[in-house]
């Protein structure tokens, strides 16, 4: 008897592949939907024309999270996304992903502003 089981594999198995790749190229169009064609920074509105520079950002940072209810998407247009990547890097390089850092203590964002009250002019 032939059995017709990996032919069937075989075809689970593609099946499957074409579903990953079919999610992984769809979360653009689906976040499309659920959207409007809005910049979540700027706010620049997108149509039909000029779309293709409205993206799909992971908020997480993670591709493959596509959760159905979009919740781990947001529409940024080119220039927004690359500001918000650029941020995660330099995140990172400050030491972000330090495993024994407590909270970033070396980040004292009113620090400077402190200097600049006590730079007062002499009278
Ligand atoms: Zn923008
Ligand atoms: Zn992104």
């Amino acid at each position: 008897m032939k059995t017709s089981q990996s032919e069937r594999l075989d075809r689970v198995v593609a099946d499957a592949r074409r579903q990953a790749d079919e999610r992984a190229h769809g979360y653009r169009e689906r976040a499309l939907k659920l959207y409007p064609w809005i910049c979540g920074r700027c706010a620049r509105e997108f149509t039909r024309r000029n779309v293709r520079e409205l993206t799909v950002h992971h908020r997480d940072h993670n591709h493959d999270n596509n959760p159905p209810d979009g919740s781990n998407w947001e529409l940024l247009c080119l220039y927004c996304h690359d500001n918000e990547h650029q941020r995660q890097i330099e995140a990172v390089r400050t030491g972000g992903t330090g495993s024994t850092g407590g909270p970033s203590s070396t980040f004292a964002p009113f620090a400077g502003l402190k200097n600049l009250l006590a730079r007062k002019p002499p009278p």
